[in-house]
């Protein structure tokens, strides 16, 4: 299509605004799914999304629409994740539109992550127009929220279209205001090529799926091009525009338009996202700005029950990162665990995304380890440790100071629940930095805390302490130093390493009672007494026992009948394939699980 006539844009929203089922519906009006074929919330195309209601990737389609005008436009509409952990990604989908429809919820109003998506959208110079969504609920009140979106954001919103996304109402108003306000691409076609990936795809048979948005030149079949990060060169087998249902092969994309390529690449991590693609020969003098190789927040070992199931769970995470390059991962051991991954994640989300889809795609039984942040531990010697792992912290003989990552943390809810929301935080670490009312109920809070306060339970802690209403925002701001301590946990004398943990001084004690208390509930009394000890260096911090049982099972069989006493040691035996042997003590898996989970 002429550059006139495109629109390229992306749909922002507040989790369970609507966005989602917006993208449907423009879809469907586009003609480009016939009603029947449409499976609910077609862009979010994998079945774990859609049952948790979250769009894990982003995704484009390209719609054919005949405006009121009589012209016909080629709008690309571009998915964005909605959760904060890929907020990296939300930004290079930005990246690439000119324009974002804001889907705002006329029950609920302007929330927290209404207000970080459009100052994003801002800082990409984004054309931002506002709808009302949900207009069929009876609670449903879009004046007030244009007036929120007036006031709070400062957007003109008096004249945005009211609509249902659910209901199929006003959809038409949108795809107009589309037309009409999002400028369309500029950019020369006839410059070298530079494009912008902005998501990719890993295909068995033919590849990675790069997908970009072309800001100059063209690309075509059988050109050589040139990951400008990475700096692999590839030769383009075939590339073409993203529709509904699949892909369309054409000769050639130009600026402004928004497709894919392929070049039998093998993996993602030469596809990286934000990376800009030149043409090999006559490359283009810079790079696109903004971008970021992906760095994992948050580590945890993961390993399969059934101990002979490590090769399985190595090719089901070598599988997995093939389509994404921001999970990471390498052999470890343990001595409680047997054979396994340390793993690195965007964030806590992105975290049980993969192991609920190991579980799920790949049938397998996984134990966790704790989720830890990587803490900055300078040494004596004047080296500086990364340590994602706690088996990995140095001898505390040899540290002179340790830094922890902290995040710049923003909470919004009604004015109301401040006085609950403020100890919560400060119980967590949290710094205070500003409040500042929205309007006459809706407050924003901004604290700096440290990332290993809020990655365990602080989201759902603040949901249940404002009655859902809080919303939380987060992004990484640096480290701080910390009075850091490393905590063994000891069974029987001996140290358990899928056990141990890094914590604040201040946090170590409570955290370590805990563990011992939980520790004591769940291990089941054996032979003999088990001491359970939590330990910083040699020096003990928290202690419990484990009683000693009183009886044998076997004794309850006086010596007589044989097939009972067979029956009871097969039982035994059952039980036992469900044990963790930690050393000497044994440990049933459910209660090893239930002291992971200890937050
Ligand atoms: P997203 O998180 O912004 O993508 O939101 P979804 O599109 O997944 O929608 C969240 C929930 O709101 C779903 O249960 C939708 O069915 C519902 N929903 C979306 N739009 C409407 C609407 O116009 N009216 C009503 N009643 N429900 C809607
Ligand atoms: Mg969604």
């Amino acid at each position: 299509a002429k550059q006139e006539n495109i629109r390229n844009f992306s749909i922002i929203a507040h989790i369970d605004h609507g966005k989602s089922t917006l993208a449907d519906r423009l879809l469907e009006t586009c003609g480009a799914v016939a009603q029947r074929q449409m499976s609910d919330q077609l862009l979010d195309n994998m079945d774990l999304e859609r049952e948790r209601g979250i769009t894990i990737k982003a995704r484009a389609v390209r719609l054919t629409y005949r405006a009121q005008d009589g012209e016909d436009y080629e709008l690309n509409l571009i998915d964005t994740p909605g959760h904060v952990d890929f907020n990296y990604e939300v930004s290079r989908s930005l990246a690439a539109c000119e324009g974002a429809v804001l889907v705002v919820d006329s029950t609920q109003g302007v929330e927290a992550q209404t207000l970080a998506n459009t100052y994003l959208a801002m800082e990409h110079d984004l054309e931002i127009l506002p709808v009302f969504n949900k207009i069929d609920l009876p609670a449903a009140d879009p004046a007030r929220a244009k007036q929120e979106v007036e006031d709070i954001i400062g957007l003109p919103a008096l004249d945005a279209p009211e609509i249902s996304a659910k209901m199929g109402i006003n959809i038409d108003a949108v795809l107009e205001d589309i037309v009409k306000n999002v400028p369309p691409p500029t950019g020369d076609p006839e410059a070298p090529l530079k494009a912008l990936i902005f998501d990719s795809q890993y295909d068995s048979y033919r590849g990675v799926i790069v997908y970009m948005r072309l800001m100059e030149g063209s690309v075509r079949p059988g050109q050589q091009v040139k990951m400008m990060a990475s700096g692999a060169v590839y030769q383009v087998v075939e590339c073409g525009h993203l529709l509904p249902l699949g892909m369309e092969p054409c000769e050639r994309l130009s600026a402004g338009e928004v497709g894919y390529f392929t070049a039998s690449i093998k993996n993602v991590k030469d596809t990286r996202v934000g990376d800009t693609v030149t043409d090999a020969a006559s490359p283009t003098a810079e790079a696109l700005p903004g971008y970021r190789p992906v760095q994992p927040m948050v580590y945890c070992g993961i390993y399969t029950e059934d101990g002979s199931k490590y090769p399985d769970l190595r090719d089901a995470l070598e599988k997995l990162q093939l389509n994404d390059a921001s999970l990471s991962f390498e052999p470890e051991s343990s001595v409680a665990l047997g054979f396994g991954f340390r793993c690195g994640f965007l964030g806590m989300l992105h975290m049980e995304v993969i192991q609920e889809r190991l579980e799920r795609e790949f049938d397998l039984d996984l134990v966790t380890t704790l989720p830890s942040v990587i803490y900055h531990v300078y040494k004596t010697d004047g080296t500086m440790v990364a340590v994602d792992n706690p088996h990995n912290y140095p001898d505390p003989a040899t540290i002179e100071r340790a830094e922890e990552p902290y995040v710049k943390v923003n909470i919004i809810a009604p004015n109301e629940f401040v006085g609950n929301i403020m100890p919560m935080c400060q119980d967590r670490r949290g710094e205070f930095k500003d409040m500042q009312y929205l309007d006459t109920n809706l407050v924003e809070l901004h604290y700096q805390m440290p990332l290993n306060e809020i990655i365990y339970d602080f989201f759902d802690a603040l949901k249940a302490n404002t009655k859902g209403y809080a919303s939380l925002d987060y992004e990484l701001s640096g480290y701080r130093p910390s009075e850091l301590v490393k905590v063994d946990m000891k069974l029987n004398g001996e140290a358990v390493d899928a056990l141990s943990f890094i914590a604040h001084r201040d946090k170590a004690y409570p955290r370590a009672r805990r563990l011992c208390e939980k520790l004591k509930e769940n291990i089941p009394r054996q032979l003999f007494e088990i001491p359970v000890q939590a330990a910083i260096g040699g020096r003990v911090i928290a202690r419990e026992t484990v009683k000693a049982m009183r009886k044998d099972v076997l004794a309850k069989c006086y010596g007589g009948d044989i097939t009972r006493k067979k029956k009871l040691l097969e039982k035994q035996k059952e039980g036992k394939k469900k044990m963790r042997s930690l050393g000497t003590v044994q440990i049933p898996t459910e209660a090893f699980l239930a002291v992971l989970k200890l937050d």
